[in-house]
């Protein structure tokens, strides 16, 4: 079933504050004047954030390995307790190729059964988010967690099992090489920037995630299973998506 812009913005809680405005352009989200109904978008003004201290790969040469290799040697993991509880490994799903890379915490229970991300209630929530600025998962989107594993009880990953899967996120990075990263959640933040910070802190800004002698910018939101539980701070996670989607309007005008 194919939904309307309207019905995505209904379903995701944002109407009638929120109406997509059709091709907005960067001159457009700066000018002094925005049309009343759009969040109005920061200037884009990247803050270089340092990345974590790196760990001990878990493979010897998983800064090497191509895609495949990469999802075999997840498979196998066993670097930390989360592999007991496993039915599945969740490595990623999406356009190998994609410019858009969406990071959010660990599998829960229906994505460990079916070995994929976000397929359970956040995931539709993701995936409307995702409709809303016209993008979904199987074109131009990655999506990866920042554990592999399900935590048990859907409990948040601890600081080690992060930092056990760390390797594989950044070699997902490295791989995928997008043009911009979005962070879905604490979770996420602590994996890719090794930050334990309130959202609040990170929201509104274009970060930097560095890499190599370049930097990908990155733009933080709130998780999809937090926006179920907290409808009112939908409104804010669709002023994100306006910044991500003008951001990338930005980086491919070059
Ligand atoms: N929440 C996540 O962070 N990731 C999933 O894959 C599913 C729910």
């Amino acid at each position: 079933m194919t939904l309307s812009r309207q019905e995505i913005l209904d379903e995701m809680g944002l109407s009638p504050q929120w109406v997509w405005r059709e091709q907005p352009t960067v001159a457009r989200q700066s000018s002094s004047t925005p049309p009343p109904e759009t969040p109005q978008t920061p200037a884009i003004a990247p803050v270089v954030v340092p990345q974590p201290a790196p760990v001990a790969p878990v493979l010897a040469n998983v800064e090497q390995v191509g895609w495949e290799e990469l999802r075999q040697t997840i498979r196998e993991c066993r670097a930390c307790g989360l592999c007991a509880g496993r039915k599945q490994v969740v490595p990623g799903v999406g356009d190998e190729n994609a410019d858009w890379l969406f990071i959010g915490e660990g599998p829960g229970a229906e994505e460990d059964a079916r070995g994929e991300p976000f397929v359970g209630q956040a995931g539709k929530l993701l995936d409307a988010m995702l409709a809303a600025i016209d993008l979904q998962r199987s074109a131009d989107v990655y999506i990866a967690n920042a554990v592999k594993c399900r935590p048990p009880g859907n409990r948040t990953p601890e600081a080690g099992e992060v930092a056990a899967c760390r390797p594989y996120l950044q070699r997902q990075i490295e791989l995928l090489q997008p043009k911009l990263i979005v962070l879905l959640g604490r979770a996420a933040v602590q994996a890719v920037l090794g930050l334990d910070v309130s959202l609040a802190s990170l929201r509104g800004k274009t970060l930097a995630y560095p890499h190599g002698a370049e930097e990908i910018p990155l733009i933080v939101t709130y998780h999809p299973a937090y926006l179920l539980r907290n409808l009112p701070d939908k409104a804010k996670a669709w002023e994100d998506l306006c910044r991500a989607r003008a951001e990338m309007l930005r980086l491919r005008q070059g």
